[in-house]
């Protein structure tokens, strides 16, 4: 093909392109609009998922707007559930707008965020520091970066913790791993995400360097906690990290962080906060006091693509130092690391990815359309909406609350007065996907002290009263037919 051929080809190429994305976004648009009157989840049909499951690989390409009609005909009628007001499950939001078509446009840049001098690099650096602000934590240029999210964010904050102390104690852990190292123990709150165990299992620490950290009804036991951290001293390990929930999984509580801190300080351990889902809560007036500490953490976690709803995925890593980070994971050396102007350095090494997304746009597009007051003020309206729910569930007979909730997540157990009590734990378990399968609400469960609990989680920015309402009754009709069923 010559030149004036190419050209026109691509010129077709483009103008299909504008075709098809225009008749995506009515069809986006669409869904979104609809979204509210259809069922929260539904199974999809057997054929559909037996086609999708058994697509063959095609020899030759098709058309984009065939692929379009695809997409709008077999798989945006068939979501997860999380963009419908009455979601309540796992920590799942709805995507902003904003960052919707946000991430339209940062597909078709396509940078790797890695270094270098175009708008991507700069606006991650931006947006990281965006964040640090908006939960108030203090940020140094460099000290932290996007990831997939908190599971990816904890490895890369618990590297840093594993670096800094095998150094302090006279370990090189990148050259010789941890053979010949002391053994390093980490203070781990029950409650505290599995991410955290990964992590340590991933860095070879061993899920068996958890300790328990002593926590009753939310207050630390500092004497026990520190006679812990003493006999392991004492009888050789090494203690080096201390970890602290802002808003559990579970319940949304939120530890003492102060009082964490404070022990963390005196025994010389890095303080580590998972804010995954709840560091955003700082911004209610209402808690913020509670989340006193958590700007003394060496590292802490929060996920963009939880409470904040920029679409996933979106986690972040903050750090108090950002050397403790490239310590850990620069493969350039220290003494070449101040070339070129960019001091930085490049973000692959303060983290685990070389070729990385362009998480930051979208993650920017979320926090610029609202601002900061308009995060705080859907975090204070989700915390209201929770109290809410838990007084609604404690008005109901059936139902018993089984935490206070500090902020978005009300955790309760379904007590039908026709279930035998010995069946109650059987009936908790199954009570979940029984309200899923009804279609009109959907809740996740968990165990809490260890019994089978649902919890909500809100996150929607147009979840009500009325939705909160659907859900107890879905939960408490559903409970009785199961009772019911034997
Ligand atoms: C979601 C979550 C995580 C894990 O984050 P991912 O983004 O799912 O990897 C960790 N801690 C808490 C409290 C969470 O809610």
């Amino acid at each position: 093909m010559s030149g004036p051929d190419r050209d026109a080809a691509r010129d077709g190429e483009l103008e299909a392109f504008r075709r098809a994305a225009h008749v995506l976004v009515d069809g986006v648009t669409e869904y979104l609009e609809t979204l509210p009157s259809g069922p929260v989840w539904q199974p999809l049909p057997d054929t559909l998922r037996e086609r999708l499951l058994e697509l063959s690989l095609p020899e030759h390409g098709a058309a984009l707007d065939e692929l379009v009609a695809t997409v709008l005909h077999d798989v945006l009628p068939y979501p997860m559930g999380n963009g419908h007001p009455a979601f309540f499950g796992w920590v799942n939001p709805p995507p902003s707008p904003a960052g919707v078509v946000a991430s339209l446009a940062a597909a078709a840049m396509n940078p790797s965020v890695v270094s270098g001098d175009h708008a991507d690099v700069h606006l991650e650096r931006a947006v990281v520091r965006w964040l640090a602000e908006l939960v108030g934590y203090p940020h140094e240029p460099g000290a932290g970066l996007l990831t997939s999210g908190g599971s990816a964010a904890t490895i890369v904050c618990l590297a840093g913790a594993r670096n800094r102390a095998l150094a302090a104690a006279g370990y090189d852990v990148r050259r010789d791993g941890l053979a010949g190292a002391p053994r390093l123990a980490a203070y781990v709150p029950v409650e505290a995400h599995s991410c955290v165990r990964r992590a340590l299992e991933l860095l070879g620490l061993g899920s068996g360097a958890m300790r328990e950290v002593p926590l009753g009804a939310g207050r630390l036991d500092t004497d026990a906690l520190r006679a812990a951290i003493a006999a392991d001293r004492a009888s050789g390990s090494l203690p080096a990290l201390l970890v602290g929930s802002a808003g559990t999984v579970n319940t949304g509580a939120i530890d003492p962080l102060d009082e964490l801190a404070d022990v963390a300080a005196a025994e010389g351990l890095w303080f580590h906060v998972d804010g995954a889902y709840g560091a955003l809560g700082v911004l209610d007036p209402a808690i913020a006091d509670r989340y006193r500490g958590m700007e003394r953490a060496d590292s802490l976690v929060l996920d963009p693509h939880k409470w904040l709803g920029v679409p996933v995925d979106a986690g972040c890593a903050l750090v108090r130092r950002a050397d403790d980070l490239r310590d850990a994971f620069s493969l350039i050396p220290p003494y070449l690391r101040q070339d070129a102007g960019a001091p930085l350095g490049t973000f692959a090494e303060y983290g685990v990815e070389q070729t990385r997304p362009f998480r930051a746009l979208k993650t920017w597009a979320t926090i610029a359309a609202r601002g900061r007051a308009g995060i705080a003020a859907q975090v204070v309206r989700a915390n209201a909406l929770a109290r809410e729910l838990a007084a609604l569930v404690e008005r109901e007979p059936e139902l018993e609350l089984a935490a206070a909730p500090e902020t978005s997540i009300v955790a309760f157990r379904a007590r039908p007065a026709n279930c035998p009590p010995e069946r109650l734990e059987a009936l908790n378990g199954a009570l979940p996907e029984a309200v899923q399968a009804r279609g009109r609400a959907f809740v996740t469960g968990t165990v809490f002290d260890g019994r089978e609990t649902l919890r909500a989680c809100i996150l929607h920015p147009e979840t009500r009263s009325e939705h909160l309402a659907t859900l107890v009754a879905e939960v408490v009709e559903a409970a009785r037919a199961l009772a019911a069923d034997g």
